[in-house]
């Protein structure tokens, strides 16, 4: 932790259950990020430290603008902290590649013109994952996963919205990330698609135990979806605290609801905004 801000990880660091080792695999220290414009320098993240461990589904929630895209660019490599770190596995990242996979919440993120067993084949070819009959055996694998088998010869504009982010998935899935970097993935879903995607998220999950860096300005999203979850303060974003849902189950109404009240009292608790902490230059 480089940050002294009082403000930053007030909870305090929590143990997580079931840690075997000391390492985290992604480590995000003290990290400012900025754009700078021709006019203005914006700050979208300040001094924003967490840790996530393998097989955490990872979740960080704040309001529009406070940042967790711009988290999420970094984590990929397509942008440097202009202040602090962020290590994979113990190396600085520097640029972007496979073991880094991003879903998106837009539905044109999938080739148009390749099939959904193209799109899915197609990823593991040019990141040189596999190649030839391998390929094609893993992206059937992870279609299947998905649950889109009769639909693997499809092009994307015949598929529904939830269909297609779920061949984004199935595509993230196939590479066998380090980490998997999800944006608002079913932001732009109806409600009922929406929570059968979060579930259908949690099964597959459940069946390969991979690594979600998930962002979401959803309460109810990111009860349901994370072990732990980070909360932002709206822009510049700042650390407000850290939860562990652990033990609690966020379908029981009770113990979700008590996870969701914790949210909304450290939301609604000023402690960041008080303080003048944004320097620009
Ligand atoms: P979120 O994903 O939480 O909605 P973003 O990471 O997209 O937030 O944006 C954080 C802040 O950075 C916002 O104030 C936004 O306007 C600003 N921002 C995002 N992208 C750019 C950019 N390319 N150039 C300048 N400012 C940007
Ligand atoms: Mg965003």
């Amino acid at each position: 932790m480089t940050t002294d801000m009082p403000g930053a990880r007030s909870f305090g660091p929590l143990p997580h259950p079931g840690e075997p080792g000391p390492q985290p695999l992604l480590q995000v220290d003290g990290v400012t990020l900025q754009y700078k414009t021709e006019k203005h320098l914006v700050t979208a993240t300040y001094r924003v430290s967490f840790d996530v461990y393998k097989a955490d589904r990872f979740v960080v929630l704040g309001p529009s603008g406070c940042g967790k895209s711009t988290l999420l660019k970094a984590a990929g490599g397509y942008m440097a902290p202009t202040e602090g770190s962020m290590r994979l596995k113990g190396v600085r990242i520097g640029e972007p590649g496979p073991d880094r996979v991003f879903v998106f919440q837009e539905f044109d993120q999938l080739l148009p013109w390749k099939t959904v067993k193209q799109n899915v084949t197609f990823a593991l070819q040019s990141s040189r994952k596999m190649r030839g009959r391998a390929a094609e055996e893993q992206a059937m694998r992870y279609i299947e996963k998905v649950n889109l088998g009769k639909f693997a010869n499809s092009y994307p504009h015949t598929l529904s919205g939830g269909m297609k982010q779920r061949v984004a998935i199935a595509r993230a899935l196939a590479m066998e990330p380090d980490i998997l970097l999800m944006d608002e993935p079913f932001a732009a879903l109806d409600a009922l698609t929406r929570r059968r995607m979060q579930e259908e998220l949690l099964r597959l999950w459940a069946d390969t135990h991979f690594t979600v860096l998930f962002v979401t300005h959803s309460i109810p999203e990111a009860v349901l979806i994370g072990n732990r979850i980070l909360l932002m303060s709206p822009h510049p974003g700042q650390v407000k605290g850290e939860l562990n849902s652990a033990g609690d189950d966020p379908v029981d109404p009770v113990s979700g609801r008590k996870l969701s009240d914790r949210i909304h009292e450290m939301l609604f608790a000023d402690r960041v905004e008080e303080q003048e902490v944004v320097p620009h230059g």
